[in-house]
């Protein structure tokens, strides 16, 4: 009653034969749209599937704002498909959407990595700043657009933690041979360092870690490692994530279905995606200074940054893949030069801003 009500107010507003216009609005407004929603991540996954910023308070607010005319039923992996198949699911429109992490596409599309998280690159200012005036959104669309499909942020961890390891590392040589569960570029980098690297989904990474499948793991950071249970499989926590400085929550969606939608119930998506990357990352905060210190009081964790002899081979080592990618696909040399020359200015920026208050003027 409420639209029709404010429809006829605007219509009434209108002269002659312009009333035919808000008609016209109103037909198209009582289009229902029942999407689905996959994700990489099991149901009731803190941040993926639960709590503010979530798939599930995404599709919740879309829900809200349009009305009840974009109504997303949200999966958790394994719900409806595997966890990592979202990306097929989409392209072939078998579902609408998926929320995951771009960087599960690398075997798809290699440039999918930069929209996730690069190692040593961006973080949360940074890559907001880079998608969302810097041409990284228009840069993730043309990268699938061979696939028929288009992207957006709608969630961030912040800096994640380098991960669980059960024995200290203190050279690269202690890399050697060990078995690691991590996704994306940096397993790559690892891999190069003589890391044998697997991929598993967040729910097999506890047994694996405990029963000794992997010798290391990392997921996200304090809050959603410790719900997995990985202190209690291994008590060396490596800080500051060098391989995710701010990794991205990936909303995919089938192009088909999205240029069916009407402009308002787009911009309700792209809105909600937006409003999402920003509770969601804020959630993090909170929750992660809570669980950290926690881990290190009272559960016996042993938290410390790795040795700077491994940060510095990680890097040459990033560096090495990166160079190699971008000579491989014309693509991702493109999504590489944007992102490098929008960071190189942030950096610069950020030395004299962000990092500069927190390192000389906070104390
Ligand atoms: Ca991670």
């Amino acid at each position: 009653m409420t639209l029709i009500r404010r429809n006829f107010v605007a219509g009434a507003a209108l002269a002659g034969s312009a009333l035919a216009a808000p008609a016209v609005v109103r037909a198209q407004s009582k289009a229902v749209f029942n999407w689905k929603m996959t994700s990489a991540y099991a149901k009731g996954a803190p941040f993926y599937m639960d709590g503010p910023g979530s798939a599930t308070d995404l599709a919740k607010r879309i829900r809200e704002m349009s009305d009840g005319r974009l109504n997303i039923q949200v999966f958790g992996a394994g719900e409806l498909i595997p966890a990592f198949e979202g990306f097929d699911a989409v392209r072939a429109g078998t579902v609408e959407m998926n929320h995951a992490n771009s960087y599960f596409w690398t075997g798809k599309t290699f440039a999918a990595q930069y929209f996730t998280a690069v190692p040593f690159g961006m973080n949360f200012q940074g890559m907001n700043g880079w998608f969302y005036d810097g041409g990284g959104l228009d840069l993730w669309n043309e990268v699938y657009e061979p696939f028929g499909m288009v992207a957006m942020p709608c969630g961030n961890t912040g800096v994640q933690m380098t991960g669980w390891f059960k024995k200290e590392i203190n050279s690269v040589a202690d890399l050697k041979g060990l078995k690691m569960r991590i996704p994306g570029l940096a397993g790559k980098v690892y891999a190069n360092l003589g890391v044998d690297v697997k991929v598993l989904p967040g729910g097999e990474i506890f047994p694996a870690l405990e029963r000794g499948v992997i010798d290391a793991a990392e997921f996200v950071g304090p809050y959603q490692d410790r719900r997995l249970g990985l202190h209690k499989a291994a008590k060396f926590y490596y800080t500051t994530g060098w391989h995710e400085p701010a990794t991205v929550s990936e909303l995919l969606i089938n192009k088909a279905a999205w240029g069916k939608l009407p402009k308002d119930l787009q911009a309700i998506v792209q809105n909600a995606a937006a409003a999402c990357n920003v509770i969601s990352e804020g959630w993090c905060q909170r929750n992660n200074s809570e669980a950290m210190e926690d881990l290190i009081k009272n559960q016996g964790v042993i938290a410390r940054p790795l040795p700077d002899a491994v940060i510095k081979a990680l890097r040459s080592e990033t560096d090495k893949v990166l160079a190699e990618a971008v000579t491989k696909d014309p693509l991702t040399k493109k999504v590489h030069e944007s992102y490098m020359a929008f960071k190189t200015q942030y950096d610069r920026w950020s030395e004299v801003s962000e990092e500069a208050y927190h390192i000389k003027v906070r104390g």
